[in-house]
């Protein structure tokens, strides 16, 4: 029988790594993998890059939003990233613990801090290393998505980011894509299948025991 309607808690899974490290295409997988995996869609003053659609990558707001949003205790966390303001909206992370579905966080090491501080027993958090900050550019400007001196700006943060890798309960170095895919679906899995999470283990255990052999 599969256990997957069964009452359970939710993971909420967070991935964090400096910018280009890959945890953007690592998390579209994971999400394209795993239908009942949430992406928590974060609000950000930052401008829409091409091919980013409103609403499916980001909230985008203005200032003023943004603002209006943290007075109204909306904000699970939010942070200011490489001089843009990024917060994870809170009424679908309550909806979905409350539901026992699991929920997907691409965000920084600050709010990863936060989520864990306000959910310990939930969150799980997954810090992504490159293999070196020479990649890191060469990622960067490979995805060309940024002006060079965003880019610049993100290279001097990656060591300050990398720095609190060690807070992380999970840390991989992204090198080959398909391994470090196979690492984080792992993680995933088996967060998942952790005995206080799965509510239901003692109703099943007692009909396991209550059966007549
Ligand atoms: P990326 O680093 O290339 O993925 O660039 P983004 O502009 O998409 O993200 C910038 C930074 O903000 C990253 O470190 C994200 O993890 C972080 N970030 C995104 N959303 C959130 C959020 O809701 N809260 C926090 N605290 N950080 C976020
Ligand atoms: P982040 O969300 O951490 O900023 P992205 O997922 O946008 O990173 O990845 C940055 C760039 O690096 C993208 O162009 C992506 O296709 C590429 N990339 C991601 N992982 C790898 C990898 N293992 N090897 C080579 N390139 C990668
Ligand atoms: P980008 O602007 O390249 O999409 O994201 C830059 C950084 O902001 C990434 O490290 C990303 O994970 C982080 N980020 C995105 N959304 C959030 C968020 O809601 N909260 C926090 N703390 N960081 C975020």
């Amino acid at each position: 029988m599969s256990n997957d309607r069964m009452p359970r808690r939710g993971v909420l899974l967070i991935v964090a790594s400096p910018s280009g490290a890959g945890k953007t295409s690592l998390c579209r997988r994971l999400m394209a993998d795993h239908g009942g995996l949430e992406l928590s869609v974060s609000m950000t003053t930052r401008p829409i890059r091409p091919g980013e659609q409103a609403g499916r990558d980001y909230h985008f707001v203005d200032e003023a939003e943004f603002q209006r949003l943290i007075e109204a205790d909306a904000f699970l966390e939010w942070a200011n990233v490489h001089g843009n303001l990024y917060g994870s909206p809170r009424a679908p992370v309550d909806r979905a613990l409350a539901e026992g579905r699991d929920v997907l966080f691409d965000i920084d090491w600050q709010g990863a801090r936060e989520v864990a501080r306000r959910c310990p027993e939930d969150a799980v958090r997954v810090f992504i290393l490159p293999p070196s900050l020479e990649e890191l550019r060469r990622r960067l400007v490979t995805r060309s998505q940024d002006a060079e001196e965003v880019i610049d700006r993100r290279i001097r943060n990656a060591k300050g980011e990398i720095e609190h890798a060690t807070e992380f309960d999970y840390v991989f170095v992204n090198d080959d894509f398909d391994r470090s895919y196979a690492e984080l679906a792992h993680i995933y899995h088996a967060e998942r299948s952790r005995r206080f999470r799965n509510v239901w283990v003692s109703g099943y255990q007692q009909a396991l025991l209550n059966e007549k052999v």
